[in-house]
């Protein structure tokens, strides 16, 4: 299947609300100007330069950009200037960081927290607890929007882990969606990548993040 009919197929099957979130990571802008093409507007890229670099080269053609990559405090100028979601913050100190980048550039960053399910040990995020101290303190965060949380689940085909990290994940986003109704903006549930999007909608998935099944397998 191309590009294009990948794009339809899967935007067929999503709920309406729900955003598609085309990673376009390894792949030429010309893979990103055929999704373009098919009404695709959103993309994912996960390393610092290449964002920017298919950040600059699209300028002006109305693309929201989401980073969903490990991001290091030396690379935020790279990243923030062009990125309508960050959607990987998995630290304090990229935080923090974030924070006082926008409060020199006049820019309110919007972000989701990364918690950490997954059993791999190499895999980022927050554990639940640490997320629930943060939004204990967000409103000190002058410079951040909190939009939601990203998780990432297991790789493997046992179907029921899958469902065990996002059902913690969604646990996660319930408890503090009824903890802190006054941030509004607090709404986003980005689950799901190419093996795993249909279960996620399952879990409340607000985005999915899909790559290999709209441009292919990566050649890393
Ligand atoms: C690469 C990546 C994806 C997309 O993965 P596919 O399996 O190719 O759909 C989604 N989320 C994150 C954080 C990624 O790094």
């Amino acid at each position: 299947m191309g590009i294009a009919e990948s794009i339809k197929t899967i935007k067929k099957e999503l709920p309406s609300g729900v955003k598609l979130v085309a990673v376009s990571k390894f792949h030429p802008v010309e893979a990103i100007e055929e999704a373009l093409g098919a009404g695709q507007t959103v993309f994912g890229e996960n390393r610092p330069q290449e964002f920017e670099k298919k950040a600059q080269a699209l300028q002006g053609r109305g693309i929201e950009w989401h980073f969903i990559g490990h991001l290091q405090t030396n690379k935020l100028k790279m990243v923030l200037p062009y990125a309508d979601l960050v959607q990987s913050v998995d630290s304090q100190h990229l935080l923090d960081a974030i924070n006082d980048w926008g409060a020199k550039n006049g820019r309110t960053i919007p972000v989701l927290l990364e918690l950490h399910v997954a059993a791999e040990e190499t895999k980022t995020g927050f554990y639940e607890e640490e997320i629930l101290d943060i939004m204990f303190r967000a409103g000190s965060y002058k410079n951040i929007r909190f939009c939601g949380l990203m998780g990432m689940a297991t790789n493997t085909d046992a179907e029921e882990d899958i469902r065990a990290d996002f059902g913690r994940i969604k646990a996660c986003y319930d408890y503090l969606r009824d903890l802190f109704p006054e941030y509004e903006d607090f709404r986003e549930l980005s689950i799901g990548m190419s093996g795993d999007w249909r279960i996620a909608l399952e879990y409340g998935a607000t985005i999915v993040r899909i790559g290999t099944a709209i441009f292919g397998e990566r050649q890393y």
